[in-house]
């Protein structure tokens, strides 16, 4: 559990601490690809059962790297942007950018063509690698694009892609360059909205990914078969659900995106024993009746993080499954995943903390600081989480130190502006948020991106986007609009429609009201708070 030291009212991890590599030059790919695991299999397409063992995972890696090097000119430094939904391919790009010191900036592959355009132009992105379905996404760029995945395309023949990456693999490992990558240096560019403002690059090193993965890992049990639902593009399906098991040598069963028929299918047709999950996915196993049709007694473990998620639907979730042991993690981007778990091995413990995020991961240390001052709280109180861990906090935004500095202090604490309290015995429970993050089905939703999409409209004079609870997604975004006089005709429907065709489908406006001025603070930020607290008493009026 966490341990809490009164002298300076820091909260501590009492799970034995893990032994992290410090070599200055080992990289992340290195560091995975350890060769001891050689023909089990790795990696798994769920859809077509396609796969590669650790060994032949190694192999494409070292080869993609070389055709990157050689054919495609990718250097030390360069961005490469990966569009893509959860594949093998999206592995082995990864860990062969990573290779080559080059770094890996990822995108959700619904956003818009014009939300990918600013992504690129943000991370300096300088090659890009998708799939033949998301290459209209990226049409007309002057960089160049790289076809992968079952529906490989012939370069030229109906678009921009100008390498394949079936050519790109077939290079001489002679060809290999020798690079000098540090832990140092950035491995990833992973975009977050922080506590304020628009999406921001979070600079994750190769030292962070290989703490976070040390330190989680010690958390997970072995010789797993886990089945991966949750985006390779975030945080958590990356390190936990891709990294970790790597690292540990469990199977990957990998599904391109979370279809709960899909999902139910995979459990049953590969005997998968752990599930990583987020909240939605939780209420439908709890929910529906479909479930109860399908062969889930492989199912041993299951993990769940990234949004809150009550006790009552754990309780029915357990009460399906009384055989799966049911584990609630905290973490965020900004630390590379690595927050709060909740106990493993003793099922009454465990039981006893559903709705709690968990204790302190290993190597951890946390405190609960009053917001108005800064003062670090004692047990049961209420107060902003900080946390601080080796070498997982990020290094910065990217090219951005001022919001660096406001959310990574001197002394390495992470703000992470959500509101939590720690019980007397370690526990963390997320109440609420103190930062203007928006989760819908957990995915990132930055009010001050629809806001300022709101104010290009001539109909709008001022607005604020707020959070709005709800069952289903957890959040919803909802905007107050001060109209200009005399443009009514901007009702709740048009404005819905209007931002709807200029966004992805995450972050659309779903819930509008008009008002006759957005309350602001004295230096004129949004008092986004009191327009939530308005917004929840008028509907329950
Ligand atoms: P991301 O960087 O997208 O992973 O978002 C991190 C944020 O997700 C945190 O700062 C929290 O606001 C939220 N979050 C993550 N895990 C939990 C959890 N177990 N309970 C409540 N909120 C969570």
């Amino acid at each position: 559990q966490s341990g809490y030291r009164s002298s300076d009212r820091i909260y501590y991890s009492k799970r034995p601490p893990v032994r992290i590599p410090q070599a200055s030059g080992l990289d992340v790919t290195s560091f995975l690809l350890a060769p001891q695991f050689g023909d089990k299999k790795a990696i798994v397409d769920a859809p077509t059962g396609r796969c590669l063992t650790f060994s032949q995972l190694e192999r494409d890696v070292r080869m993609l790297a070389a055709g990157l090097y050689r054919d495609l000119g990718v250097r030390q430094y360069d961005v490469v942007m990966l569009l893509s939904s959860n594949c093998i391919e999206f592995l082995v790009v990864f860990l062969a950018v990573l290779s080559l010191g080059a770094v890996v900036t990822t995108m959700n592959p619904v956003n818009t063509a014009a939300e990918i355009r600013k992504q690129m132009q943000d991370s300096g992105t300088k090659f890009i690698f998708t799939t033949a379905t998301l290459l209209e996404k990226v049409a007309g760029t002057d960089k160049p694009v790289v076809v992968f995945g079952n529906d490989d395309v012939v370069p030229g023949s109906r678009s921009n892609a100008t390498h394949r990456f079936s050519e790109l693999l077939r290079a001489d490992l002679n060809d290999l360059p020798r690079v000098h990558v540090t832990q140092d240096s950035t491995a990833a560019l992973l975009y977050s909205s922080g506590t304020t403002g628009t999406s921001k690059g979070v600079t994750i090193t190769h030292r962070n990914i290989i703490s976070a993965t040390c330190m989680i890992s010690s958390l997970l049990l072995p010789d797993q078969i886990l089945l991966l639902v949750l985006p390779m593009f975030h945080i958590f399906g990356l390190v936990f659900g891709t990294f970790c098991p790597i690292f540990m040598g469990m199977t990957m069963i990998v599904l391109p995106r979370y279809d709960l028929v899909k999902m139910l299918t995979a459990i049953q047709t590969y005997r998968a024993t752990y599930l990583p999950l987020v909240p939605p996915i939780v209420v439908s196993l709890a929910k529906q009746d479909l479930v109860l049709k399908y062969d889930l007694s492989s199912l041993k473990h299951t993990y769940c993080a990234a949004a809150p998620l009550g006790k009552e639907t754990v309780d029915a979730c357990v009460e399906r499954f009384p055989n799966v042991k049911f584990q609630q993690g905290y973490g965020l981007t900004e630390s590379t995943c690595s927050g709060t778990t909740s106990p493993s091995d003793d099922i009454v413990d465990m039981a006893a903390h559903f709705g709690s995020a968990g204790t302190l991961n290993p190597n951890m240390e946390a405190m609960v600081v009053d917001p108005a001052t800064n003062q670090p709280m004692p047990p049961t109180k209420q107060g902003e989480l900080w946390i601080r861990g080796p070498s997982c906090i990020m290094k910065g935004y990217h090219n951005n130190p001022k919001a660096t500095s406001e959310t990574v202090d001197k002394d390495g604490w992470l703000h992470t502006g959500d509101l939590v309290l720690i019980d007397r015995d370690g526990y963390l429970f997320v109440l609420d948020r103190l930062k203007e993050l928006i989760k819908y089905n957990t995915n990132q939703v930055t009010p001050a991106e629809l806001e300022a999409l709101l104010l290009s409209h001539p109909a709008v004079l001022d607005c604020a986007v707020i959070p709005y609870p709800d069952e289903r997604a957890g959040q919803i975004p909802m905007a107050y609009i001060v109209r200009v006089p005399g443009h009514e005709y901007f009702n709740e429907g048009e404005v819905m429609r209007w931002v709807k065709k200029q966004v992805a489908p995450y972050k659309k406006v779903r819930k509008v009201s008009f008002i006759n001025a957005i309350p602001k603070s004295a230096a004129g930020k949004i008092l986004r708070r009191e327009l939530v607290q308005l917004a929840t008493t008028k509907s329950r009026l």
